[in-house]
């Protein structure tokens, strides 16, 4: 093989919107075939005509852009399905109901070569057949002990087989299990493996009806024609590894066979098993990269509406079951493609840890500049009908009664909480007092701070602030003012307490210093006006 091209395909079913599993798999197979300077390649696998979901091969498109893994085929830049075969892309269309036309031959080049048959069995010929095992304990499986007592071109005479194949529409070409034989594998995440070929059943490789091949023909022969190296799913599909094994045997494709490796499930945060929608909405996280809304109108909840940054979603999944060998855990996409080796993914599943990826969005929050932090906030202040004016080299302006506020002072905002925010919208949780008074007082912290004793020290504490003639910065009025009330034996944290109350409403949130220094002395003004007007000076 030696200087095989590295081609890898992503193939999802439009089936319904893609979980975060699906992401990690297409993630890891992007990170592979970038790292090798190969191909991405998008592929639909749409022949399950009962499974079709309306809008899930959009979402796919879109999820996958949205996290910044972009196909080299499959998919144009501007989000088309490429459908033609041409010069740039020679192994287009993608979509495998696009490809119909392809599969029947190859499944008939396994009956004429013996590998494959066909088979008449009505359905309810089978589930008559399923109801007489069952009855006797077992369980019906069309393989090697069973297919010599049914209906197919093994059993049938030669002609009977060409009447039936002529006059009737709902026959299958099944695949013919090699009987007894061991199957040798080997997966580049888990090793070495044997499967005897007396447990497995014959699988219809495609369907006369319906004239569609079944995942496992449409699989291989893409894989093969597409010129995949590399096959990397989710474990869920190793089982079928012997089959698609002895596919390419069967086929005489073994030299160009891809190598296989099957990544372990996500698991749920707590107890064992995989992770579902249901343990997202019991948990309140979301299990999918965008919000879903299904035919029934249910809506899921998706990371990109949750407020999660892409690159902080796939950081958080490039790590779920691969690490670089240290304990390195920020990546952009790049270190990860610098980075990624299948040999250090794990063989075990990988728990989900939603606090981990609030961890992830709150670090990258802090790596972003102000400007950026700023320019996100604005439609978040908008929405609570702050006006927000100018550009980032205009003077920093607040007007408090308009509620209008300049893009600088937004970004002093941010600057000023970033360290404490996980997401963009809790800016306006974190820092509301700084773009309007407080609508009502906290009840218990009003009865315990708004006491005479201290409300008047307070008021004094804040008219020294409004005189004061220094630096009218955090720092600048911090220690004046402890020094203030220190040297005049006021009980700090009392006055501090008021004073809180009267900029916040209650008697936590942002430093006082970092809050007055923003809002300047005519709000600082106003506001202790509004308290008194409204709790007794
Ligand atoms: N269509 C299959 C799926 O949805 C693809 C499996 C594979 O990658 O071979 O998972």
């Amino acid at each position: 093989m030696g200087q095989r091209r590295t081609r890898v395909r992503f193939a999802p079913s439009p089936t319904g919107p893609l979980h975060m599993g699906g992401v990690r798999t297409a993630l890891y197979n992007y990170l592979y075939a970038k790292q090798h300077g190969g191909d991405f390649i998008l592929r639909i696998e749409d022949t399950d005509s009962h499974r079709f979901v309306p809008g899930a091969e959009e979402y796919i498109i879109e999820a996958l852009r949205w996290c910044g893994i972009v196909p080299d085929e499959g998919v144009d830049a501007d989000g088309k399905v490429v459908e033609t075969a041409s010069a740039r892309h020679p192994h287009a269309p993608y979509r495998q109901s696009q490809r119909r036309g392809i599969y029947r031959r190859y499944a008939e080049e396994l009956v004429e070569k013996g590998c494959a048959y066909y088979a008449f069995d009505t359905a309810q010929e089978l589930e008559a057949a399923r109801g007489v095992a069952e009855a006797g304990g077992g369980t019906f499986i069309y393989n090697q002990l069973s297919r010599g007592k049914l209906r197919n071109s093994l059993t049938l005479p030669e002609a009977e087989t060409q009447r039936l194949l002529a006059e009737t529409t709902d026959w299958t070409i099944r695949f013919k299990m090699p009987e007894d034989t061991l199957v040798e594998m080997d997966d580049l995440i888990r090793g070495h493996i044997e499967v005897n070929t007396a447990t497995l059943d014959d699988k219809v490789l495609w369907k006369r009806a319906d004239e569609l091949p079944t995942y496992h023909l449409a699989n291989i022969v893409d894989d093969h024609l597409m010129e995949i190296s590399e096959v990397i799913r989710g474990e869920e599909w190793l089982p079928s590894l012997p089959l698609h094994y002895l596919l390419y045997k069967a086929f005489g494709w073994e030299d160009t066979m891809p190598r296989f490796a099957h990544l372990s499930l996500l698991l749920k945060p707590v107890g064992n098993g995989k992770l579902s929608k249901r343990d997202g909405d019991k948990m309140g996280f979301p299990v999918f990269p965008l919000r879903w809304t299904n035919a029934e109108g249910e809506t899921s909840r998706g990371y990109r509406e949750d407020g999660y940054f892409p690159e902080a979603f796939v950081n958080m999944l490039a790590m779920l079951g691969w690490n670089p060998g240290d304990d390195r855990e920020m990546f952009t996409l790049d270190e990860l493609i610098a980075a990624f080796s299948l040999d250090k993914v794990q063989k075990a599943g990988a728990k989900f840890n939603p606090e981990k990826a609030k961890w992830y969005n709150k670090e990258y929050l802090r790596l972003k500049s102000d400007e950026e932090l700023a320019t996100l906030f604005v439609p978040v202040l908008k929405a609570q009908g702050i006006e927000v004016t100018g550009c980032f080299e205009s003077p920093v302006c607040c007007n408090f009664e308009t509620k209008s506020f300049s893009l600088n002072y937004v970004k002093n905002v941010v600057a000023l909480t970033k360290m404490r925010a996980t997401f963009v919208p809790d800016f306006w949780e974190i820092a509301r007092c700084l773009f309007e008074a407080p609508e009502s007082y906290n009840e218990k912290d009003a009865a315990k701070f708004w006491k005479e004793e201290n409300y008047s020290l307070a008021y004094q504490a804040a008219d020294f602030l409004c005189a004061f003639e220094g630096e009218f910065t955090p720092e600048g009025i911090g220690a004046p003012l402890e020094e203030y009330i220190r040297s005049r034996e006021w009980p700090m944290g009392k006055v501090m307490n008021c004073l809180r109350l009267a900029l916040t409403g209650a008697s936590s949130g942002l430093g006082i210093t970092d809050i007055v220094a923003t809002i300047g002395k005519d709000e600082l003004r106003a506001r202790m006006e509004k308290i008194g007007n409204a709790l007794g000076k």
